[in-house]
């Protein structure tokens, strides 16, 4: 049963043979060569293919051809057999619960989203995830016995037993564990994450930053959030709380934030605050996709609302680029889909606020600064990625 001996390796916290580093290799990085196999394990290539062979015999593994960007023929890799497992990633999100369902392989089987009441209970919350699981997996003709595991994407910091520390978005999920949550109702190990930390592992597994070891991702959502990635290792901090620049107080005197500071970067960027104020002035509801596409077709007003939110997102950045100097920023959430009418002000504060300036480096060296490719999904791709990665795991 080529899925126990799938479980056997990659969750046997006790095996670190050279064939459970080849297995978790590939379950992590998706269609990959022998040599980055070998680069990734630090085994000898021989070793590697020796395994690699063993694994393809026990149906374990198949080859697969990759095409890399440009010219050349195509590539020859290895990944897991679709068919030895499956993942689920969720989101619980403000008014929704986002499941998204994979394979092994890192191919996205299923994407769906429930709407919600605001501030559901996590009694109500573990009912609809096993329900939507339950179907997907009819619907599919997919054993649920084949389910690995099941990632959660959080708002919020995450303490490392599975404590909310803080709930911003769901207010009364403040202090729940997760693992005592959902684990006696899925019957599955559970993973969770601070929901922009599973954007920054999004990226980092199908995206952006794919190849890329340090970044930074700044997320314009709702609130403001964001995560740091260092040698290719997402950093959580010692309560969870990494990466939270949304409350970076960047006006002493400015409004009050709903954390209980005062003149947080979120007040002044978020996505919620542009939708606030386009809605001032439209004097009836509208959408960030409205916005963009007001200031699209030349209305200046809306233009200035992107540009001032990028003006100060640039600022904000300029305090984590003088700190952290990532040489990637990718900028992410529901606002990026502004494009250009927000990155380009975000890139000209990020000039002016940094210490080191564009005119001190070769323009290799100068950070980067990109849209995310998932702006609507990568929380829960990244809650498939905690999965695959065996990343973010509650004992
Ligand atoms: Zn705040």
């Amino acid at each position: 049963m080529i899925n126990d001996d799938l479980k056997g390796l990659l969750y046997e916290r006790e095996v670190d043979s050279p064939i459970a580093r080849v297995v978790r290799a590939l379950s992590g990085h998706g269609a990959v060569s022998a040599s980055q196999i070998a680069r990734s394990t630090g085994l000898a290539r021989s070793t590697v293919s020796t395994i690699l062979s063993d694994l393809k015999r026990s149906n374990l593994v198949v080859e697969v051809e990759t095409r890399s960007p440009g010219l050349g023929r195509p590539a020859l890799a290895h990944s897991l057999n679709p068919e030895a497992g499956t993942c689920v990633g969720a989101l619980l999100g403000l008014d929704e619960i986002r499941i998204t369902l994979a394979d092994v392989a890192h191919n996205v089987l299923a994407d769906i989203s429930m709407p919600l009441e605001r501030d559901y209970s996590p009694e109500r919350a573990t009912r609809v995830v096993r329900h939507a699981i339950e179907n997907l997996y009819k619907e599919h003709s997919l054993p649920y016995s084949g389910l690995l595991g099941v990632g959660f994407a959080v708002s919020g910091p995450l303490a490392p037993n599975g404590r909310i520390m803080r709930a911003s978005v769901l207010p009364t999920w403040g202090g729940i564990d997760l693992k005592s949550t959902f684990a006696p109702v899925l019957q599955k190990p559970i993973f969770a994450d601070n929901e922009s930390n599973c954007a920054a592992l999004a990226e980092v597994m199908w995206g952006a930053a794919a190849g890329v070891e340090d970044f930074v991702l700044f997320k314009l959502d709702l609130g403001v959030g964001g995560a740091i990635v260092a040698n290719g290792k997402v950093l959580s901090g010692s309560s969870g709380a990494a990466g939270e620049f949304g409350h970076m107080v960047i006006e002493p005197q400015g409004p009050l934030c709903r954390c209980g500071n005062r003149g947080c970067l979120e007040l002044y960027c978020s996505a919620a605050s542009v939708v606030s104020l386009a809605q001032q002035r439209l004097g009836r509801a509208t959408s960030v996709a409205e916005v963009v596409t007001l200031a699209s077709n030349g209305d200046v007003g809306f233009q200035r609302l992107l540009a001032d939110a990028g003006e100060a997102a640039g600022r904000g950045l300029g305090i984590v680029g003088s700190i952290i100097n990532p040489p990637l920023f990718i900028i992410s959430g529901g606002l990026a889909k502004a494009g250009e009418l927000l990155l380009a002000p975000l890139r000209a504060s990020y000039e002016k606020h940094a210490l080191i300036k564009r005119q001190d480096l070769d323009e290799a060296a100068y950070p980067r600064f990109v849209t995310g490719r998932f702006l609507d999904n990568d929380n829960c791709m990244g809650a498939v990625g905690l999965v695959l990665r065996h990343s973010g795991r509650l004992t």
